[in-house]
């Protein structure tokens, strides 16, 4: 099986000898390298934040509990998301998603 790396090069699973004999032979016709998708190459600048809807939340501040350095509440209690979520605590975040009783909130990934 092959297929491209990242930088459009070729990569092999099977043994390199043994590609370089079936492409010196000619018995099977190795096709060209193909580009990789752009979508993959971006992989890392994709953010993951805090999105509450709206409707189901009931201001419990569970949320703020458990994440308050993203998640702050405004007079009424409900939930006020500072900002992106940063890889490190994006355990964190998922506890604060776990802890809402009425799942009023949850992790969007954005490009
Ligand atoms: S825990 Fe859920 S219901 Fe409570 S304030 Fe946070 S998002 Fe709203």
């Amino acid at each position: 099986m092959t297929f491209a790396d990242a930088d459009g090069t070729w990569n092999s699973r099977l043994d390199p000898g043994l590609v370089d004999m079936i492409s010196r032979t000619g018995a099977i016709e190795l096709p060209e390298p193909m580009p990789v998708p752009a979508r993959r190459r971006s992989r890392g600048s994709a953010k993951n934040k805090l999105l509450v809807d709206w409707p189901n939340c009931r201001a419990h501040g569970l949320c703020h509990e458990v994440l308050p350095e993203l998640i702050d509440r405004d007079e009424w209690g409900y939930p006020v998301v500072l900002d992106d979520i940063p890889s490190a605590r994006l355990a964190a975040a998922r506890d604060a998603v776990r802890t809402c009783p009425t799942l009023a909130l949850r992790i969007v990934r954005k490009t």
